[in-house]
């Protein structure tokens, strides 16, 4: 089996709220995800979705996904798509860096794996641990009263954990953290997540002013010698996230034993492949787990829900349901949400089906023809297309 095309889609995702709001000032009112499509030469087609969360949380920007799949795509042509480790090491020879490029192709290159072998892609990850897999929901940045309100009506919605986007002034977020906390149920499980938008001092400020409260920390500072200095002088639980984005440094943080869960996300590591290498060190290392993305819709929470349903219950502390925050759905077939759970399909692959009419036309694509070939043509014209650019040859003799 060949990849004979790749192409990409552009995907507008309102948000349900209207905005999501995290440290210092940042939002999102209208997400930009690009849906992959991985083609082969038995008619296969596997599907994967990129979504970063702004241009400012990690090393990633959402025109970036399509500039590194033009960049990427045409070095992939005629790999068999079910080799990942092979695929994942040609992607990371053809391009340096710029996991998040990386993620979707991987992603629909899984999905194609399970449509191959007619299983879900759960079960080629491992297997199914339990029923559904617990889901936390992200408070957006408010005034503490409001925030505290929306804790409540998510609770109301079968939620147990939730995650307050904190990172501002440092005595406006110990009020957030105490409203919270002040409405939950006592075995309900509240994460206050800074992403990197303390300063040490702010930081060191706010874990002293919720010391006796039950609620985590996460990723308070920028960088991971800052965080671990946090870890090291409270008592409370802690995530690290941002800091983790490879094994070598999931390994560190362990070594220095950095926090207690970690958030894994897909696109930050570069695909399933790699999360899933990063989600099995954590088993045997023990550590517990939240396993997510950094946005997206349909697809990807699919390919959450697999990862996530695939790895052992006792360390998974929570997921997320993605396309539960938009206003559009860019696939069917995907988990929905019941009581603060959602479940990985069972269909073969990831489960789901892209809605042709919401992914709307063919961004970007290459392809084989007589010779590899890259195209901006709408999808409908795909077939005229003439080759605009000649993939490295060096490449195109790997593929063979
Ligand atoms: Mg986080």
């Amino acid at each position: 089996m060949k990849i004979t095309r790749i192409f990409a889609h552009r995907v507008e995702l309102p948000l349900v709220e209207g905005n999501y709001t995290w440290n210092r000032g940042n939002f999102v009112s209208v997400f930009d995800s690009t849906v992959v499509g991985v083609e082969t030469d038995e008619g296969l087609i596997g599907y994967g979705e990129a979504c970063p969360l702004g241009s400012c949380y990690l090393p990633a920007y959402a025109d970036g996904v399509r500039a590194g799949l033009r960049e990427l795509g045409p070095h992939l042509l005629g790999f068999d798509p079910r080799e990942l480790g092979v695929l994942n090491q040609q992607m990371d020879a053809s391009l340096a860096g710029h996991p998040y490029v990386k993620s979707a192709i991987d992603i629909a290159c899984w999905d194609i794996l399970g449509k191959a072998t007619g299983l879900p892609v759960c079960v080629l990850m491992g297997g199914r641990f339990g029923d559904g897999v617990r889901l936390y929901r992200a408070i957006s940045q408010l005034d503490p009263e409001l925030m505290a309100e929306n804790v409540a009506m998510y609770r109301d919605q079968g939620y147990t954990r939730f995650q307050l986007k904190v990172g501002g002034d440092p005595d406006t977020d110990i009020e957030r953290i105490h409203a919270a906390r002040a409405v939950l149920r006592p075995n309900d499980r509240l994460v206050a997540d800074a992403n990197c938008g303390w300063s040490q001092h702010e930081a060191m400020r706010v874990v002293q002013g919720v010391r006796d409260l039950d609620v985590y920390i996460e990723q308070p500072c920028l960088t991971y010698e800052e965080s671990l200095s946090i870890r090291r002088n409270t008592n409370l639980p802690f995530i690290m996230d941002e800091n983790i984005d490879s094994l070598a440094m999931l390994l560190r943080a362990n070594r220095d034993q950095a926090m207690d869960v970690v958030n894994l996300k897909i696109s930050k590591f570069g695909g399933l492949t790699k999360t899933k290498q990063a989600r099995d060190l954590c088993v045997s290392l023990g550590l517990a787990m939240t396993i997510e993305d950094t946005w997206g819709s349909d697809i990807t929470t699919a390919a959450i829900a697999h990862l996530a349903h695939s790895s052992p219950e006792s360390l998974r502390f929570t997921s997320t349901d993605f396309n539960s925050y938009n206003t559009v759905s860019n696939a069917s077939g995907a988990p929905q949400r019941q009581s603060g759970f959602m479940s990985a399909g069972d269909e073969p692959g990831l489960g789901v089906s892209p809605r042709l009419e919401v992914l709307g036309e063919v961004v970007w694509q290459c392809a084989i023809r007589n010779r590899i070939s890259e195209s901006s043509t709408p999808v409908s014209n795909i077939h005229q297309a003439k080759a605009t650019s000649v993939a490295n040859p060096a490449s195109l003799a790997k593929a063979k």
